[in-house]
């Protein structure tokens, strides 16, 4: 006997990835369909006697030619004929989740249809009534939870069941002023010996020109809907009003209509419109407030949480330094080694270590907001901000990613339907300020602005989402003209953190940073160490000193930094080559500082020095440069390969630069001013 091979298909965060992990445990392999980007992920259900193979179609909300999603759902059921369709029904949206049920009943293929987030149902004392919707839709119909993996084992007999039955499709259209051209149609499509000829017929009626045709036939239902005005919306509307009329009836729920749930309520003010933004804003700053804050709540002397934890680290690092002094003078070390090792990689790696710890907090901060459901609400919030300027609401999961780190935003992209949107979204990716670019900002907002510190790096993270939304704007109006997609988002309920999960988010970020620290951040630092140590003619100058390499380069670039205010010094090229390392990860700028100007005393004597050769309106500048321009070079790569085109890839660098250019040079210009 060949092994079975059942396709998962439903709406994007109805389940299926869970329950795809669930069935398929290690098994499972992620590859790429033909021709486009988005993720085939297979793998073997296994369990006594029952085995099969299972494919997880993309999430979809129709079967519609719009989207390549839809296009490879559908082209993956009419041609490669599997055995079962598993379509997987999220209970808590129903009716939205059923639309695309309705649409696959029409495909000659057997099928079940999996409840899932059952376990939601029974927290709200809600009730479905499974006997019922089965004998209305005329499919087996389970009721599963994939993340307790409750029902899975049912779900999967029944599966098993179905394969062995020859089942004929169905259409809620039947009986509506659709059943005759649809009929007739499909009839035609007998006669020609069509695989699935129900769903094809309705998709020619549709006008959908990616089901082919002949002329005769596109004539003929030309003729059978010519006094139809809107075909698509007639047959939405058909089925959104059969779904509401012949299958919600068995979702019977706890509170009367009308009536609230706690989740509800609370959503009443946190995503209303005037109040959803100054509440994000606030919850921002908080953020900010207990990891940089100097004044923790604005009592004089009180640190906050975060800059605590710094200063330990800061001291912990100046002691490795001493110790290690003491070490190399009672061994008699040369004082080469004594420069690399004290002044080159603990003054560079011990610079970005020593923000570690407040790097931790607002990575917790955040994991706090993703996982209790308010980031999901952000982005609806700041969906309605954006519409207005006319982006896509859908390009904000990918950016608010961005927040973390670029890399995985930019693949993220790929959920978006369109071309332009995509490219739009990783242009605008890297002005959200990620993870690494927080040390560049501890560094100078704890050495130039002692008590506002806080408010310096809360700043730069709103400096980003601004800049964002005006390029956002101008490339809308310009390069990316009339693009536009529909969001559709759910908002899951509000629940506890679990500890779980916030350890395990923290965990992956800190295992990043310490493997950055003793790889790319350590090379780079040795590699800095040794330009700014040598000549060209590779003999030892004074460190950091002009004549080395790294001054000689830096010394001629400097001057298309002049006007942004942070080189006028007479060292002003170690801002600039603090910014190129920059390009390799952006922790490196604070090591390359650390070389370059403490000569590797981490801790007060770099606050110090940078305190002494910045002002604040030069700091911000440099800060904000940092900020907007090119991200490192992992997030370059995922760029060139993602935008499948190296003209796009080189815009996109050119307008960092340029962004970064125009925009530092107004935070110097305006902060000037005060
Ligand atoms: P996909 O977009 O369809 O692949 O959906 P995912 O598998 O990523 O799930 C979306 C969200 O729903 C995740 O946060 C899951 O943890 C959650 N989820 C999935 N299945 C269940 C379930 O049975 N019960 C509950 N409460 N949540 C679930």
């Amino acid at each position: 006997m060949s092994t079975l091979r059942f396709a998962l298909a439903g709406n994007p965060n109805s389940g299926k990835t869970t329950l795809f992990n669930e069935l398929t445990k290690s098994t499972a392999h992620v590859g790429n369909w033909p021709g486009v980007t988005i993720d085939r992920r297979e793998g073997t259900f296994k369990d006594g006697n029952i085995e099969a193979e299972i494919i997880d179609l993309p999430g979809i909300y129709s079967l519609s030619p719009y989207t390549p999603e839809e296009v490879i759902a559908r082209n993956y059921i009419v041609e490669e004929n599997p055995d079962v369709i598993i379509n997987i029904v999220d209970v808590t949206n129903l009716e939205r989740n059923l639309y695309l049920t309705t649409q696959l009943l029409e495909m000659d293929c057997p099928m079940v249809v999996a409840l899932n987030m059952c376990d939601q149902l029974e927290k709200h004392n809600d009730f479905i009534d499974r006997i019922g919707l089965e004998k209305a839709l005329g499919v087996p119909v389970v009721r599963i939870s994939a993340l307790q993996s409750h029902g899975i084992d049912k779900l999967m007999k029944k599966a098993v069941l179905a394969a062995a039955v020859n089942r004929k499709s169905s259409s809620v259209l039947r009986n509506t002023v659709l059943e005759k051209p649809i009929e007739e149609i499909e009839m035609r499509l007998l006669e020609q010996g069509a695989k699935h000829p129900l769903h094809k017929a309705i998709k020619i009626i549709e006008g959908d020109a990616h089901v082919q045709a002949d002329d005769n036939l596109r004539k003929l239902k030309d003729d059978l809907i010519a006094d139809v005005d809107d075909i698509e919306a007639l047959i939405a509307d058909l089925r959104y009003k059969h779904i509401t009329k012949h299958y919600s009836p068995f979702l019977r729920k706890s509170l009367k209509p009308g009536e609230l749930t706690t989740s509800e309520k609370v959503d009443k003010i946190i995503t209303n419109k005037y109040l959803g933004i100054p509440i994000f804003v606030v919850i921002m700053y908080l953020i900010f407030h207990l990891t940089f804050g100097e004044n923790l709540f604005f009592i004089e002397g009180l640190p906050s949480p975060g800059v605590l934890l710094q200063s330990g680290a800061e001291l912990l690092i100046e002691n490795i330094g001493d110790l290690t002094t003491d070490f190399l003078i009672a061994t008699g070390a040369s004082e080469w080694t004594y420069s690399l090792l004290v002044n080159g990689i603990i003054g560079g790696v011990g610079a970005v270590l020593s923000f570690v710890p407040q790097i931790i907090l607002v990575f917790f901060f955040l994991s706090v907001l993703e996982d209790s459901g308010y980031i999901a609400r952000a982005a609806f919030i700041m969906d309605r901000l954006l519409k207005r300027f006319g982006l896509s609401g859908r390009s904000f999961m990918p950016l608010l990613m961005g927040f973390g780190c670029s890399v995985p935003s930019i693949l993220a992209t790929r959920t978006l339907d369109s071309e332009r949107d995509r490219r739009l979204t990783m242009i605008l990716i890297p002005y959200m300020s990620c993870g690494a670019k927080m040390p560049i900002y501890a560094l100078f907002a704890t050495a130039l602005f002692k008590q506002h510190s806080d408010i310096a790096v809360f700043g730069m993270y709103m400096l980003g989402i601004a800049v964002a939304v005006v390029s956002g704007v101008i490339l809308k109006n310009t390069v990316f003209k009339d693009s536009k997609t529909p969001f559709i988002m759910e908002l899951p309920d509000y629940h506890r953190p679990r500890a779980r999960n916030l350890l395990l988010h923290v965990w992956e970020k800190l295992k990043g940073y310490i493997i950055k620290a003793g790889t790319i951040i350590l090379v780079s630092t040795v590699f800095i160490w040794l330009l700014a140590n040598f000549n060209f003619k590779l003999q030892m100058v004074e460190q950091n000193s002009i004549d080395s390499i790294l001054g000689t380069i830096g010394n001629v670039i400097k001057h298309f930094f002049t006007p942004l205010g942070f080189v006028g010094k007479a060292d002003g090229w170690k801002p600039v080559m603090a910014i190129l390392t920059g390009f390799i990860a952006k922790e490196a700028v604070v090591s390359t500082l650390g070389v370059l100007y403490a000569g590797g005393a981490a801790g007060d004597a770099l606050l110090q020095t940078i305190a002494s050769n910045f002002t604040s309106a030069s700091a911000l500048s440099f800060m904000a440069f940092n900020l907007l321009s090119v991200p490192c070079m992992a997030a370059v790569s995922a760029l060139f390969a993602e935008m499948k085109s190296a003209k796009w890839a080189w815009f996109s660098v050119a307008f960092w630069v340029a962004s970064a250019w125009v925009a530092s040079f107004l935070v110097y210009t305006f902060a000037g001013l005060f």
